[in-house]
């Protein structure tokens, strides 16, 4: 069992990707001296976003600052051995950079694509515009009738291990001093309008300067304990992977589909998903798969692009769930309002992993400087949450 100290300098609501990236960031900056609690109930991690999510990474957005977090993540995964080795080891993320393809079937989205591309190559990214006949040469086992042209992405788009990515991060926080404690928080306490510890469903109280909620999709629970509310709720997400009768023997990138619908190879497989027809909030512990979602909505799209996909079967799936940001489907990071020592790192809605990395660092930089010094993360602070004033993003997946 964990000793507890009476006080930590930073507590982590949540142990997953977020909170262990905060941990992990503040354990590696020679400026924080302080001491770090993480919290986490399951420390099998089953019911967390972060062991349910399809592991990819992108530079394809449409807002510069989600471009440049991801940018941060690539970098960190292109040196992850240095990064999270414990004593020469650090786990295998067999990164595969494909690509992200992103269809299009009519021109004015083609027009929009190519647009965007503009505003993703000024921000460095790697992108290029593809017609039928380019499609059909680099990608031929698609149907390249079906779309009037497409946007590619570089290599340094791809998939990886997220478990790999996550615990090796959570392996070198520990081995750095952040405390884990296998527990629930259960209610927090704010007096003067800074919170001033956090409660224990096994009963202990701990002093805190800093609380950070990274309880995925559970933060509107945590943000209400110090009176705040966030427009972040779950919505269930379906994963599938299945085996194509005919394998396609060329690469297939992270592909989406005009009708949101999309599909990656995986190791030997194929892997997909898509949003469902009623995308509202499911309850917090309905982690069911949507099984009919594969045969009403996904399979169609799956037949039309790629003919061979015609004669699937799905050989496993997975219910998850996105925390999902109603007011724009971004993130919310930095304090909380009035209460300036309560900071969120939430509402990812379906790109979380990919920007761990640079939340954790933002954090960390928030907490020993009082500011955010690689990346200025203030546009997507909770002050856009009060005003209702929202962040764009066309890009979300
Ligand atoms: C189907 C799917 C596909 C995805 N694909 C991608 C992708 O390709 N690329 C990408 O970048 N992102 C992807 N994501 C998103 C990504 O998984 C998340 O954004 C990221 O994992 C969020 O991490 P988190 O730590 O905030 O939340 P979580 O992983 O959900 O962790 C939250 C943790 O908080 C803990 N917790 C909750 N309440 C409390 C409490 N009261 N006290 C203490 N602890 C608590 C929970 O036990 C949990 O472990 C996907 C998500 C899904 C569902």
């Amino acid at each position: 069992m964990t000793e507890l100290r009476s006080h930590y300098d930073v507590v982590c609501v949540g142990g997953a990707m977020m909170g262990s990236s905060v941990a992990y960031f503040l354990t590696q900056n020679p400026d924080f001296d302080g001491s770090v609690l993480v919290v986490e109930p399951d420390w099998t991690y089953d019911n967390a976003q972060t062991t349910r999510a399809q592991n990819s990474i992108r530079e394809q957005f449409t807002n510069d600052l989600n471009i440049r977090l991801s940018r941060f993540g690539i970098e960190f995964i292109e040196h992850f051995h240095e990064n999270v080795q414990v004593d020469g080891v650090s786990p295998e993320l067999n990164f595969r950079g494909t690509g992200y393809l992103f269809l299009a079937d009519d021109e004015d989205r083609y027009a929009q694509l190519e647009r965007e591309s503009l505003d993703q190559l000024a921000a460095g990214a790697e992108v290029t515009m593809l017609r039928p006949d380019a499609i059909s040469e680099r990608f031929p086992y698609m149907d390249a009738t079906q779309v009037v042209g497409a946007r590619l992405g570089g290599m340094r788009e791809g998939s990886f291990d997220g478990w790999a990515l996550f615990q090796g991060i959570r392996r070198r926080a520990i081995h750095d001093g952040a405390t884990y404690v296998k527990d629930r928080v259960v209610d927090i306490d704010v007096v003067d309008g800074r919170v001033r510890s956090v409660v224990l469903a096994s009963g202990a109280t701990v002093g805190a300067d800093w609380v950070v909620n990274s309880a995925g999709c559970r933060a509107k629970l945590i943000a209400e304990m110090v009176g705040l509310e966030l427009p972040v709720e779950p919505r269930a997400r379906t994963s599938f992977v299945f085996d194509c009768r005919t394998p396609i023997d060329a690469i297939v990138p992270l592909t989406i589909t005009p009708a949101g619908v999309h599909f990656r190879r995986e190791q030997n497989h194929y892997m997909c998903g898509t949003a469902p027809d009623v995308d509202t909030a499911v309850d917090y512990d309905d982690l069911r798969a949507r099984h009919d979602e594969f045969e009403d909505k996904i399979w169609p799209v799956l037949a039309r692009y790629v003919p061979q996909f015609d004669q699937v079967h799905v050989v496993a799936s997975w219910g998850g769930q996105y925390d999902y940001n109603t007011l724009d489907h971004n993130l919310v990071i930095g304090p909380g309002g009035d209460v300036e020592n309560f900071l969120f790192v939430n509402g990812f809605s379906g790109h979380g992993l990919q920007q761990g990395p640079a939340v954790g660092r933002g954090v960390s930089e928030w907490i020993t400087y009082g500011e955010f010094r690689a990346i200025d993360l203030r546009p997507l602070g909770y002050e856009r949450i009060v005003s209702g004033t929202p962040i764009r993003e066309d890009a979300v997946i």
